[in-house]
């Protein structure tokens, strides 16, 4: 089969397509043939080093197929289910084999590029604003990055729990998007101070949450918009790794800091299944919207990753075999 492999770290130019032997599913596992694949910004630290990969690796964790082949005891999937998946490494390719517990059925009417363009980010919008940090009415939520791939999911889920948005984007064409997902206020982050603004829009009181992927560049402004017992939910480092935080950080207002990661929150079947279920079935129902930047081939991943990282990008980026 074609994939995507890297055998060094480094810049998008590491990403080479080349034939490597078909895998074969074991014990508890079955092989999916991809006809979608998801890139997230995860997949950009796996290149890049910062979450430094055994090598040679082939990098993506999500997409959609059909199932090809199943290995022994295995009961969640059969040959031919339309499934979709998130956390299984070496999905920049023709065909993966995953553990068939992470596989998910696509309801009726979903298309499989459907399901590889939202599971993932859709489901890590989902545990932020109903796990992490619970969204409520009345609530104000600072979200960054608001144009991205987890950000337009995340506006409008706050929106539906009641909470008033505050975003932030790079650039006014992201800002008109963030506006149409629902955000309340949009920061353009790139020429405004967002500490300033977002003090002047809740008059000084500060926001319950500030959820924060881009990490090195806005971590202390958005500790500092927090009200007091905010909750600094950092999910994320597009701008680089936060330095240690001092603990007397959280002292000054009861601050709450946590750092969760998709795959604790998804850590059982029954509570994939059920992130998993609300998520593809709010798309299918058209309640969830969903923005598809670009479609890729996959022997052009290099350049999907060229233009996420350049911050080219609004929504979600796919790959296709
Ligand atoms: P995005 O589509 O959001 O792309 C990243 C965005 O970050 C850019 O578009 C850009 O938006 C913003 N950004 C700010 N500073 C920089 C910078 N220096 N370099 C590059 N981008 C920058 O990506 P995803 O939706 O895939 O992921 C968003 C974030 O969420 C990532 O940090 C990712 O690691 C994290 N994530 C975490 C998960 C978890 O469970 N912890 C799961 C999924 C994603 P702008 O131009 O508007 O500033």
């Amino acid at each position: 089969m074609k994939a995507i492999r890297i055998t060094q770290t480094g810049g998008p130019e590491v990403l080479k397509y080349v034939e490597v032997p078909d895998p074969r599913p074991g014990k508890g596992q079955a092989s999916v043939q991809i006809k979608a694949i998801g890139v997230n910004y995860t997949d950009v630290y796996t290149r890049s080093g910062l979450n430094p990969p055994v090598l040679p690796t082939i990098p993506g964790i999500e997409a959609a197929g059909v199932v090809a082949e199943v290995g022994e005891g295995v009961s969640e999937v059969a040959v031919g289910d339309v499934v979709a998946y998130t956390g299984v490494p070496g999905s920049y390719a023709e065909k993966v084999v995953a553990p068939s517990w992470r596989l998910v059925k696509l309801p009726q009417g979903l298309e499989a590029e459907q399901a590889a363009a939202v599971l993932l980010q859709g489901m890590t919008a989902h545990y932020l604003c109903y796990s992490t940090y619970p969204l409520k009415p009345g609530d104000t939520a600072l979200i960054h990055a608001g144009a991205g791939g987890v950000g337009l999911l995340l506006i409008q889920m706050a929106k539906w729990l009641g909470a008033r948005v505050i975003t932030t984007v790079s650039t006014e064409p992201k800002a008109r998007l963030a506006r149409e997902m629902g955000a309340d206020h949009v920061i353009i982050y790139s020429r405004q101070d967002f500490e300033q603004e977002v003090k002047k829009i809740t008059g000084g009181a500060g926001v319950q949450v500030a959820y924060d992927a881009v990490g090195k560049t806005t971590f202390d402004k958005s500790v500092a918009c927090l009200m007091h017992r905010g909750y600094m939910v950092l999910y994320g480092q597009a701008s680089g790794p936060v330095p240690p935080v001092p603990l007397p950080v959280l002292n000054k207002a009861s601050l709450f800091l946590t750092r969760p990661i998709l795959g604790d929150y998804t850590a059982t079947r029954d509570e994939l299944l059920h992130r998993a279920g609300d998520v593809l079935g709010w798309v299918r129902s058209g309640k969830l919207k969903l923005h598809i930047h670009a479609r890729f081939p996959l022997k052009e991943a290099s350049e999907a990753h060229r233009q996420l990282e350049g911050r080219l990008t609004t929504g979600k980026l796919l790959l296709v075999p």
